[in-house]
């Protein structure tokens, strides 16, 4: 059902493109589905947290982000192949390896498909028990501060010693005020270390800190201030790395124009889907940053990404891969 090539991705796994072969002769523009084959569980975690049917969902590692994204797509183009239903563009599935990661790797690969495409569907969950589709998401970045001190006894020598941990300390309360929530800024130093013992003034400590905006405007402004930040205590230094690494994917009138289609063909379903802003990346941020109308969070209605509970519900797989499949036929 279709022509399958694979893409090097470095360190990562293999990319995967998929030219779907779909009923209808005259083929125009292309559609690009997005989704990840990657999940944030360790191999092994099957072993623990086995896939089983239980309670009217699905559990198991990834069923939600995004397993079962994919297998929608799969069984929405099985259905439009078995009813012959034409499909007017070109469709390709696109499978990336690494974007729990960053996406570091497929991100070129995304950028070129998605620049040739009318538009880009994300099989990325939808959001709450709704399952509301994405689209407006966050742009989000990391830093990473390392502080240089100067290392001393802590009884004999102290004041010879410059803490490392207390300047970073400072400069943590000073980066968390850079969260601006009403503009949908926020800074989170997430991880932190420093130090060796209690009894030695600590001669290094590092924070990584994620960020994230809602607007690409704001990135160039908080990445100087992450820059700018110099130490209090004239002993220390500070070196600061990282920036934005996904750029937000902002509501566009594209976006908004995809959304009503498919709250449209959704209703013809007779289901009602709203949509969502969320504080989460995904590929989807690139593609709408290009400017390529791109609807997400077609995928598998549940909770728990990235937790242990992660579950779909099993009565919303017939709709939403009847909603691909109508997406498809009317794009
Ligand atoms: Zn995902």
């Amino acid at each position: 059902m279709a022509r399958v090539k694979t893409h090097s991705g470095g360190k990562f796994g293999k990319h995967l493109t998929c030219e779907m072969q779909l009923p209808g002769r005259k083929k125009s523009g292309q559609i690009l589905a997005l989704g990840h084959l990657d999940t944030v569980w360790p191999l092994g975690t099957l072993r623990t947290m086995p896939f089983r049917e239980a309670g009217g969902r699905l559990w198991g590692p990834g069923v939600l982000d995004m397993k079962s994204g994919i297998a929608f797509f799969v069984f929405a183009a099985r259905a439009l192949r078995e009813l012959d239903i034409p499909v007017a563009s070109k469709v390709l599935l696109q499978l990336n390896s690494d974007e729990e990661v960053g996406s570091e790797s497929s991100r070129e690969l995304t950028e070129k498909n998605a620049g040739r495409s009318k538009a880009v569907l994300v099989l990325e969950p939808g959001t709450g028990l709704e399952g509301k589709l994405k689209t407006a998401r966050k742009g989000v970045g990391d830093f990473t501060l390392v502080v240089r001190g100067k290392a001393a006894h802590a009884g004999v020598d102290f004041a010879a010693g410059a803490s490392a941990v207390l300047e970073l300390a400072r400069q943590i309360n000073r980066v968390a005020g850079f969260t601006i929530l009403s503009r949908g800024i926020t800074v989170n130093p997430g991880v932190i270390s420093g130090g060796t013992r209690s009894n030695v003034v600590a001669a290094e400590a590092r924070a990584h800190v994620d960020i994230r905006v809602l607007k690409l405007k704001d990135a160039p402004g908080l990445e100087k201030k992450f820059r700018s930040l110099r130490p209090l205590d004239p002993r220390c230094s500070i070196e600061v790395t990282g920036g934005l690494n996904r750029p937000p994917m902002e509501r566009s009138a594209g976006i908004v124009k995809l959304f009503r289609m498919a709250q449209k063909l959704a209703h013809e379903l007779g289901v009602e889907v709203e949509e969502s802003l969320t504080g989460g990346g995904s590929d989807g941020n690139f593609t709408a940053a290009l400017g390529i109308p791109t609807l997400d969070g077609l995928g598998g209605v549940g909770e728990g990404a990235h937790a242990a509970n992660e579950s779909i519900l099993v009565d919303r797989i017939a709709d939403r891969t009847a909603m691909i499949a109508k997406l498809l036929a009317a794009l």
